[in-house]
């Protein structure tokens, strides 16, 4: 999808949410908003089955019948469209998917008492999807997120491809084998070298980074009849102004690579594999660290953030500096690129839960959920399973100890910056007591932080310092870290 496009299905949105607003009026005593005081889980949506006569937003929808959730209050607008197949396993993680999408624009909405007075926000969640053969279905979610005190609203794809039979989510290797990153990531590059308007674009680093061969750069894909389609979020390859843009690359040009037939039905994709994601687990890139000047481990826990992420992110590549980033589990797909970004940048991705609760309530079976299922979603996107985990609130008990099979890292300095959300008081917090061998704890979801890393880097790097990620840390002070045993450092 190209910027035009956007354009065209911000416009059809308008108007259908103006026809939406018209019809649920009439179906008022169907139709139950949700309060704020549901937690994300209980939350229980009204479900319209659509066979009422909307402008379809959608320009492809091959499979399924659409169901919606809507919410026309226009200061918090919802338009949420996605496929229900009739097949069980499937409908059911596409559901996941879209109540997670929900939940998490609930809960980053700002709460009553910060909100300001003409504070308004949407939510809209559109979808494609296509068929090929008769074993493969497709599906493209585009969700836009927007309020009143942003800028440009926040745009991002994501994509579903089952196996019909065995009803198993696909990942690109259980399509594909063999170098195909590389056939792809040529085939895209050629691609864009010779159409306008990207070709002038091609020479950036952007582009080079965002379209070369690792399985994080192809994670949105859909197979049709003839191609598979590779999308390209928002700022992966291009400025913002590009938006989302895909390209198709027919099944001929994939020819050696596809474990699938084409031609006539599409074979059976082995499901044992499907749902396992591919284990690379490469080593965190090691930078050259000079044993002669101190080093920390900068660390942000409780992303990723959509904005202030991608900024802490800038402010590390101008620094050459390298950091860690804890996140949880449950905001990793929402901000998938900017997880995708930490990992193709060099920087150590640590587990700190799936839902960032006190561990030390929790059974076992539950400390093991929230330890397992944020490495999966990790794994997911980024070929990469943590090798290190952060307690939320730093706390650690016997449970914990026994089952976790990865040390955990705490820290030697606190910066308190969600505390005093204030850049002047986190950068004092940090330059009174920094020394050779800290760990740094700093959460990448406030602006302050960002701004605090922007002056506090430059002026550790003029002290000597270098920025080195967690297990590097480790490996220069020469311990060799434990499961179930915790690491703090300096002192
Ligand atoms: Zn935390």
């Amino acid at each position: 999808m190209n910027e035009k496009s956007t354009g065209a299905f911000l416009r059809k949105s308008g108007a259908f949410l103006v026809l939406g607003a018209i019809i649920l009026f009439l179906l008022i005593p169907l139709w139950c908003s949700f309060t704020a005081s549901e937690t994300q889980h209980e939350q229980e949506f009204q479900t319209l089955t659509q066979n009422i006569q909307f402008p379809n937003p959608s320009p492809n929808q091959e499979i399924g019948v659409t169901e919606s959730i809507m919410n026309n209050d226009p200061k918090n607008a919802i338009s949420i469209h996605y496929p229900v197949l009739g097949l069980d396993q499937i409908d059911r993680i596409i559901k996941e998917k879209i109540n997670d999408i929900l939940s998490d624009y609930q809960n980053n909405l700002p709460d009553d008492t910060h909100r300001p007075a003409e504070f308004s926000s949407s939510l809209w969640v559109d979808y494609s999807s296509y068929i090929a053969g008769d074993q493969i279905a497709s599906i493209v979610f585009t969700v836009e997120k927007n309020d009143s005190t942003m800028a440009h609203p926040d745009v991002y794809i994501l994509t579903m491809t089952f196996d019909l039979e065995s009803q198993a989510l696909l990942s690109l290797s259980d399509i594909l084998e063999g170098e195909y990153l590389l056939a792809i990531s040529d085939y895209v590059r050629e691609y864009f070298m010779q159409t306008e308007p990207y070709a002038p674009l091609t020479d950036t680093e952007l582009f080079s980074i965002g379209s070369a061969p690792v399985q994080g750069n192809f994670l949105n894909f859909t197979l049709n009849d003839t191609a598979l389609t590779v999308y390209f979020q928002k700022y992966q390859i291009f400025p913002g102004y590009f938006g989302i843009v895909s390209v198709s690359i027919p099944y001929e040009n994939l020819k050696g690579y596809l474990k699938i037939d084409t031609d006539a039905t599409l074979l059976h994709v082995a499901s044992a594999s499907a749902m396992v994601p591919p284990q690379q687990n490469q080593p965190v890139q090691g930078t050259p660290i000079d044993p002669n000047r101190p080093v920390v481990a900068l660390t942000f826990d409780d992303g990723p953030h959509p904005k202030v992420t991608p900024k802490i992110l800038d402010i590390l590549k101008q620094n050459k500096a390298k950091a860690t980033f804890f996140v949880v589990g449950n905001r990793v797909d929402s901000y998938a690129s900017a997880l995708q970004r930490e990992y193709a940048e060099g920087h150590e991705i640590g587990n700190h839960t799936y839902s960032h609760p006190r561990l030390i309530k929790l059974n076992t079976n539950d400390v093991l959920d929230q330890a397992n299922r944020t490495d999966q979603r990790i794994a997911n996107l980024t070929s990469y399973t943590p090798k290190l985990l952060r307690p939320p609130y730093g706390e650690i008990n016997d449970v914990m100890r026994e089952n976790i099979q990865k040390p955990f890292v705490l820290w030697s300095i606190d910066t308190q910056d969600w505390q005093t959300q204030n850049k002047n008081a986190i950068v004092k917090q940090v330059m009174g007591k920094v020394k050779d061998g800290d760990i740094i704890l700093m959460h990448d979801i406030y602006p302050s932080t960002a701004e605090a890393c922007a002056q506090l880097i430059p002026a550790l790097s003029a002290q000597g310092y270098q920025f080195v990620t967690v297990s590097e840390l480790l490996a220069q002070k020469q311990i060799t870290p434990v499961a179930g045993r915790a690491y703090r450092l300096a002192k």
